[in-house]
């Protein structure tokens, strides 16, 4: 059977008692009204979930829109440290900006020095936890970029694998916007829900972008009532947790350890577990690696299975 471990969605879908919550909401909704204008009540449900207000809240259809929308509004050269998460290029390619490009260091650690000898960037994207190489981004290395006062982009969507919260950085630096993602940790990528926060000037800013009923009824529903269910999510990522560091001890020669829900390979094994109806993720900008997301115990025994072969063959 095709195992599916190439686009780091969550393993678990949204349990069944929950699905049937949300369709009860469903049935008692007038899906022929609009949403109420600006959503405020996911805005503050989301503010509380986070320990903001929902002033400091900015919602999209997924965080890839917020995305496009930040970097549309940057009108100019958008500095970004590859290898990592291809979207910010398609964007700013879109819009006829330039990317300025500093490559993280053999060790995938910020190039601070080579950053900060830009001129003219008008924003910086910083991904932390990485895609696709797993590592999180040293907190002081954040605050030496922060300190150049440009407008800055954290994008979290790995959070909650990572352990590490930057929102402290909110109250020293209102350059900054943390990005993250109701698609990875609450299994909802299908549903299309982002999410930042930011300093409530730079967040009114960017809604004032937005047109009035932004995300549909349903999505911003489902990404409340999931709120309501963390524990569940967070048991979830639990068990994701301990399975990318089964995962990676059993493959180690092969991979780079992570604070996602995926491993960065040292090898391009696309090609070599495409055979095996193993459907793991080619990387345009890296061609002699790939990544492979941690699925459930099952998926990732015969995944493993595979790598450690060729590892026998080929290493
Ligand atoms: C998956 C991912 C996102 C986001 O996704 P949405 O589904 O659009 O919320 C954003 N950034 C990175 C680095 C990702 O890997």
């Amino acid at each position: 059977m095709a195992i599916y471990l190439d686009k780091n969605e969550n393993a678990f879908d949204i349990p069944e008692n929950i699905k049937y919550e949300f369709m009860e909401y469903i049935k008692k909704t007038n899906l022929n009204r609009y949403p109420e204008k600006g959503l405020p009540s996911l805005l503050e449900k989301i503010g509380d979930f986070s320990g903001f207000n929902g002033d400091n809240i900015i919602a999209g259809n997924g965080s890839d829109e917020l995305l496009n929308i930040i970097i549309h509004q940057a009108k100019g050269n958008i500095l970004v440290n590859t290898p990592t998460f291809e979207m910010y290029q398609f964007y700013a390619n879109n819009y006829g900006y330039d990317t300025i490009n500093v490559p993280l260091k053999s060790d995938f650690s910020l190039d601070t020095e080579n950053i900060t000898n830009k001129n003219n960037v008008k924003l910086i994207i910083i991904c932390s936890p990485n895609n696709p190489t797993g590592n999180l981004i040293d907190r002081d290395q954040i605050e030496e970029i922060l300190d150049l006062h440009i407008p800055t982009i954290i994008d979290n969507a790995y959070y909650e694998f990572s352990g590490e919260d930057y929102t402290d950085l909110l109250n020293e630096y209102d350059n900054l916007i943390i990005l993250r993602t109701f698609s990875k940790a609450f299994s909802m990528a299908g549903l299309r829900i982002g999410y930042g926060i930011a300093n409530r000037n730079v967040a009114l800013n960017i809604k004032k972008l937005q047109a009035p009923f932004y995300i549909n009824v349903l999505s911003a529903k489902l990404a409340e009532i999931m709120m309501e269910h963390y524990s569940t999510v967070q048991e979830h990522v639990k068990y994701i947790i301990n399975e990318r560091k089964r995962f990676y001890s059993a493959i180690k020669d092969i991979a780079f350890d992570s604070r996602a829900n995926f491993l960065l390979l040292k090898k391009d094994l696309y090609r070599y577990m495409e055979n095996r109806d193993i459907h793991i993720r080619k990387l345009p900008l890296l061609n002699d690696r790939s990544r492979v997301t941690v699925g459930k115990k099952e998926e990732n025994d015969v995944a493993i299975d595979a790598i450690k072969e060729y590892i026998s063959e080929n290493l």
